[in-house]
C-alpha cells in the first residue's frame, strides 16, 4: 500500500516493509502475549521540524507493560529511543505520524515460557491530527464493564485488553453513537475504549482516578499538569458517577490517538449547548500548540527528529 512506511524496526534493525513478516502459526498466540504503545510525532510545517511527543514517558510505560507481562526486555530505553528516531528519519517523514512499538513473545503455544525475551517491532504510520477539526462525538454509557486490575489490568497496555474495548466500541457504533464510555465493576466511570475522560462542572475539571480501571494515560497526566500550571484551572481526580456526565457542562476524551475529542452528548443528554465548550477549546488549543512546538514551553516533552 502506498501509505506503508519504507521501513519498520525489528529487534534492533531497520527492515524493509515487505520483509518484516512473521509466520502464520504465530499469529494468534503472539498477539495474545503482546503489549504495545501508541506514540505521536507532530510535524511543524513552519519550522519543518518533526517532534515526538512524550517519547520517554511512552517508553517508560512500554517497559512497565513488558515487565508486568513477565517478558524479558532486551532493549534499553535509550536503545528504543534511538530506534524511534532512526526509524522516523529512515522513512523521511514530513507529516504527522503514529508510532507503534509492539512487544511480543514468539511462541507456537498459548501460555508461553516465563521470562521469554520480548521481540520488539516498531512501526510508524501516517495519522493526521484531529485537533481543532471542530468534530464532536456523541457518547453512550456502555452495557459492558471495564476489565479490572485482578482480571486483566487496564494499567498494562496489553493487546488483549482491547477486546474489552472492541465490545464496547462495536456496541456503541451499532447503536448510533460515536464512542462508548465504560463503567468499572463498581459502577463508576472508568474510561473510553482507547482514551481517558475529563469533564467540566462549575469551572472545575474532573477525571476518574488511576484506580478506576483506566490506562495510566500520558495525555491525562499532561493535561492535569497544563490545566493547573498554565490555565490555572482546578483538576479533581476522584470516583465519578454516570449521571454526573449527564449534568456536565463540557466533556472531552484525551489520549495520544484521540488527542482532545470534545463530547457533544452522553446517552443523548446534550452537554452545555452541544458545541465545544470554552474550557475544552482552551485545552485543545494549548495542547495543539505544545505538541507541534508552536508554543515553546515544556520543551522537555518534545523529542526533535532532526534531519540526518
Ligand atoms: N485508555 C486507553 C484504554 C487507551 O488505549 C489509551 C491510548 N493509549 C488511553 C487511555 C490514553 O493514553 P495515552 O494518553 O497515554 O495515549
Amino acid at each position: 500500500m502506498a501509505d506503508n512506511p519504507q521501513f519498520v524496526w525489528v529487534d534492533g534493525k531497520l527492515v524493509a516493509w515487505n520483509d518484516a513478516t512473521i509466520h502464520i502459526t504465530l499469529l494468534g498466540t503472539s498477539s495474545v502475549s503482546s503489549v504495545f504503545e501508541g506514540i505521536r510525532a507532530y510535524w511543524n510545517s513552519e519550522t519543518h521540524q518533526l517532534f515526538v511527543f512524550h517519547l520517554d514517558a511512552h517508553l517508560v510505560r512500554f517497559a512497565q507493560s513488558i515487565r508486568l507481562m513477565r517478558m524479558k526486555q532486551i532493549f534499553s530505553r535509550a536503545q528504543l529511543r534511538d530506534a524511534v528516531i532512526e526509524l522516523l528519519r529512515a522513512n523521511q517523514y514530513a507529516q504527522d505520524v503514529y508510532i507503534r512499538p509492539f512487544a511480543f513473545i514468539e511462541s507456537g503455544m498459548f501460555g508461553s515460557a516465563p521470562d521469554a525475551a520480548a521481540r520488539i517491532v516498531i512501526s510508524p504510520s501516517f495519522m493526521p491530527t484531529r485537533l481543532k477539526s471542530g468534530k464532536m462525538a456523541h457518547a453512550c454509557i456502555s452495557s459492558w464493564s471495564r476489565i479490572s486490575d485482578n482480571v486483566m489490568p487496564p494499567r498494562v497496555k496489553a493487546s488483549s485488553n482491547y477486546l474489552n474495548s472492541r465490545y464496547a466500541s462495536e456496541e456503541a457504533r451499532r447503536n448510533g453513537y460515536d464512542i462508548a464510555l465504560i463503567l468499572n465493576p463498581n459502577g463508576k466511570v472508568a474510561e473510553a475504549p482507547g482514551a481517558c475522560l475529563m469533564f467540566v462542572r462549575d469551572g472545575k475539571i474532573i477525571t476518574p482516578t488511576v484506580t478506576s480501571g483506566i490506562l495510566e494515560s500520558i495525555t491525562r497526566a499532561t493535561l492535569i499538569q497544563l490545566c493547573r500550571e498554565v490555565l490555572q484551572v482546578e483538576v479533581i481526580e476522584r470516583e465519578v458517577d454516570r449521571t454526573e456526565l449527564y449534568v456536565a457542562q463540557e466533556a472531552f476524551l484525551c489520549g495520544t490517538g484521540a488527542e482532545i475529542t470534545p463530547i457533544a452528548s452522553v446517552d443523548r443528554f446534550t452537554l452545555g449547548d452541544g458545541n465545544i465548550g470554552p474550557l475544552t477549546a482552551q485545552v485543545e488549543n494549548l495542547y495543539h500548540n505544545l505538541v507541534r512546538g508552536i508554543d515553546p514551553r515544556y520543551a522537555e516533552w518534545r523529542t526533535q527528529v532532526s534531519p540526518t
